[in-house]
């Protein structure tokens, strides 16, 4: 079976595979504890985890924050800012077309008192700058908004958020879960310093499950964001976080981070390359009932969206499963129409005729030639 579903999740690497082993075995000391050498080496097998993920990511080490998940992270920084400053300030930025991580804590804290703008999307699921930056006029605390979106693969322009947020001095957060790994990303570089908070998982980018980050940046000063935790406790990551840490998991995130950090380039050309011969097999074969819902090249590499019209989504991915394992779009909230394609637009007959195809660099361009044979 040909698994086209990579961003719902990726295979684990061989090699993060390997490095975990050790840790889920012999070396099973706590990180936390101290002066011997079981725990030493758990607490350095961490550090090393955190430096990897730091260099993907292009931050400092110590601003790394381990936790279970984007979904926990997501909601750790946005309850976390509202929890700490939200006497003074009350409103929060998003766009209509978040992960619902982001989306329900923001439904969530709409019952709570706060007020939420959810931001329209252009037909490819980008945010209006110009609308942001006139309601940035009177600023609110916190904006969320994502980088690259699951289901259609399209990129906010996040440096230009990043600026709008520093000028108007607001809190940015974004949801980078679905370009680590398939976008460069560095948050050390010019233009990026207003983004102080973002998440991403391991398993998106062939790490383990269970495992994810927040990023927590520091200011100028060397003083970090203070957030309320959501997880109160021993305060392992910082006084961040809670709980004992999963040292397998964070070594195989160190590991996967690490590969996708060195074979970035290779990785997204790689992506590329799939992917425009995948569109080609799509055009060539099904040429006169398809429509592409993504952009064509401002977009995540490896993400395809595709209207098969006059056909039942759902009965096309059953027909398919023995062969190709693909999805309407999220596993996320698979029984509710989405939310990302009801944004840019689609109506309900087009939204349940979408396929998503999500590649993944393991994949060799004659695998894709299953298309051709069905
Ligand atoms: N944000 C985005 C954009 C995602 O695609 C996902 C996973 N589908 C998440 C957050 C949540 O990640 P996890 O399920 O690993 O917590």
């Amino acid at each position: 079976m040909l698994y086209l579903d990579n961003s719902a999740t990726t295979q684990i690497l061989p090699a993060v595979k390997e490095a975990m082993l050790p840790y889920l075995l012999e070396e099973f000391g706590n990180p936390s504890s101290k002066y011997y050498s079981l725990a030493e080496k758990a607490s350095k097998a961490v550090k090393e985890a955190r430096e990897q993920v730091s260099r993907l990511i292009g931050c400092n080490a110590d601003e790394v924050i381990f936790t279970s998940g984007a979904t926990e992270s997501n909601n750790m920084i946005i309850k976390g800012i509202v929890d700490f400053y939200g006497d003074s300030n009350k409103h929060i930025i998003t766009s209509k077309t978040e992960h619902p991580s982001v989306l329900e804590t923001c439904r969530y804290l709409e019952q709570k008192g706060f007020r939420v703008t959810y931001l329209d999307v252009d037909r490819y699921g980008r945010i209006d700058l110009v609308q942001l930056a006139n309601i940035l006029e009177t600023p609110p605390l916190l904006v969320s908004i994502m980088w690259g979106n699951n289901e259609i693969g399209s990129l906010n322009q996040i440096k230009e958020i990043s600026k709008l947020c520093v000028e108007k001095d607001v809190f940015f957060h974004t949801d980078a879960t679905q370009v680590i790994g398939k976008v460069p990303v560095d948050l050390n570089q010019e233009g990026f310093e207003g983004v102080q908070f973002l998440s991403c998982s391991a398993h998106k980018f062939h790490g383990p499950k269970g495992i994810g980050v927040a990023v927590i940046k520091k200011d100028e000063l060397g003083l970090r964001q203070k957030i309320t935790p959501l997880l109160h406790g021993g305060g392992q990551e910082y006084d961040y976080r809670s709980g004992t840490l999963p040292v397998h998991n964070i070594v195989g995130m160190g590991k996967a981070a690490e590969l996708a950090f060195f074979n970035l380039y290779n990785n997204v050309e790689k992506l590329k390359t799939l992917e425009s011969y995948l569109q080609d097999i799509l055009l060539d074969k099904f040429g006169e009932v398809i429509q592409f819902n993504h952009d064509s090249t401002d977009k995540i590499p490896g993400i395809l969206s595709v209207q098969f019209q006059g056909v039942n989504n759902e009965t096309l991915i059953k027909t398919l499963s023995p062969i190709v394992a693909v999805s309407t779009g999220s596993a996320c909230s698979s029984t509710k129409p989405s939310h990302v394609l009801q944004a840019i637009g689609l109506s309900m007959e087009e939204i349940r005729s979408t396929i998503r195809f999500s590649l993944s660099h393991l994949i060799d361009k004659t695998d894709l030639d299953i298309f051709d044979r069905l």
